[in-house]
């Protein structure tokens, strides 16, 4: 029996997450499985347009942060779903909360690596041996410039993405043998609630191409990444940033 393809693409309730959904179902026929923390009304809303597509979307409601609550629902929904497989696994859930260092408290600190890094080993702990086992997969973590370069105002988010960047290329090296490949994209600005707030005449000046990115953009890349195609690539960090730094 042929089983149903999933991708697990987490915090897919909006933004650059929103676009990996219907990215992926739209160019792989891919079933979505969508993890979003609180905004449920968001999360519904991607739900129907991916639906739109006929393609099945599945919301798994948790805090990526959250050990126990990341492997019960996963758990949950794998001895529920016993005829489906998660081929995909993005790893896009972030958050930040910038501020200078000098100023800068543990639970902002806490929070922004909670999310992205100890999100990162919870929900790819939950899923890998089944993509070991089936020799085949494709992890993607979304990580950021700010791991690449440093930033400003964003010690705590360059350590997390910088942190993530290092596991991606680590983990890579590990699995490669059995055919699971593991790679990070890295943004700079793009046009979504997170960077809402940020003056974008001011930074448009730095960016080569004069603009913010769209989360579509991101999510083409994500796309390929996702596919047959880009079989040979493990272990890199593809820089998504209008030219902005590389
Ligand atoms: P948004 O703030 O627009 O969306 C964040 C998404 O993550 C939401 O779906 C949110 O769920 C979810 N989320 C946040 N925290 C958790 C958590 N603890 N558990 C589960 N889900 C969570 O962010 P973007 O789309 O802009 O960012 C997506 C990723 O891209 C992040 O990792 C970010 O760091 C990275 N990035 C973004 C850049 C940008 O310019 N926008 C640049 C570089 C990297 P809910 O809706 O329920 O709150």
């Amino acid at each position: 029996m042929t089983k149903k393809r999933f991708a697990l693409v987490t915090g897919g309730s909006r933004g650059i997450g929103k676009a990996i959904c219907l990215a992926l179902a739209k160019d792989h026929k891919l079933n979505i499985l969508l993890n979003y923390r609180s905004n449920e009304e968001s999360a519904q809303a991607v739900k129907r347009e991916v639906e739109s597509l006929n393609i099945i979307c599945e919301l798994l409601k948790f805090d990526v942060a959250n050990a126990s609550e990341v492997s019960e629902k996963i758990s949950k929904w794998k001895s529920e779903n016993k005829d489906s497989t998660i081929d995909v696994l993005v790893n896009n859930a972030g958050i930040s909360d910038d501020g200078l260092f000098i100023f800068m408290s543990e639970n902002s600190w806490n929070s922004v690596l909670d999310t992205s890094l100890q999100g990162f080993y919870h929900v790819t702990q939950s899923v890998l041996k089944d993509m070991l086992r089936a020799r085949s997969g494709r992890i993607i973590n979304m990580v950021s410039l700010s791991g690449l370069k440093g930033n400003a105002g964003q010690v705590n988010y360059s350590a997390a993405k910088g942190a993530v960047i290092a596991a991606t290329k680590a983990l890579a090296q590990e699995i490669g043998k059995r055919k699971v490949t593991v790679n990070a994209v890295a943004p700079g600005f793009i046009n979504t609630e997170m960077t809402a707030d940020f003056d974008a005449e001011k930074y448009k000046e730095l960016i080569p191409l004069n603009r913010f990115g769209d989360p579509e953009e991101v999510a083409n890349l994500v796309s390929f990444l996702a596919s047959d195609r880009s079989s040979y690539i493990t272990g890199e960090v593809i820089n998504i940033n209008g030219g902005l730094y590389s």
